[in-house]
């Protein structure tokens, strides 16, 4: 079953015991503090704490997440295509 299905239409519940059941973390979001699992990391849903380094956010949080990086000039770098090929 797809990671995105499972985080936007399954329960809390679910998702807690499909992160304990696949590995992946569960903790309070830095921003709301309600819990939630790695597998419920996507791109962009990171709140950028220095250059280089993030920490994930849970999915409701992602525009907020985006909003403090843009206040604080932090932007989430990534590799393009055209940086890879040349
Ligand atoms: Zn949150």
């Amino acid at each position: 079953m797809n990671k995105e299905l499972i985080s936007k239409y399954m329960p809390r519940w679910f998702n807690g015991c499909y992160a304990f059941l696949f590995g992946y973390f569960w903790l309070p979001c830095p921003l709301c503090g309600k819990k939630f699992g790695g597998h419920e990391c996507s791109d962009g849903n990171e709140v950028m704490l220095s250059y280089g380094e993030g920490q994930c956010v849970c999915p409701k949080c992602g525009e907020e997440a985006k909003r403090i990086n843009k206040k604080n000039n932090y932007f989430i770098p990534r590799i393009t295509k055209t940086l890879i090929n040349n």
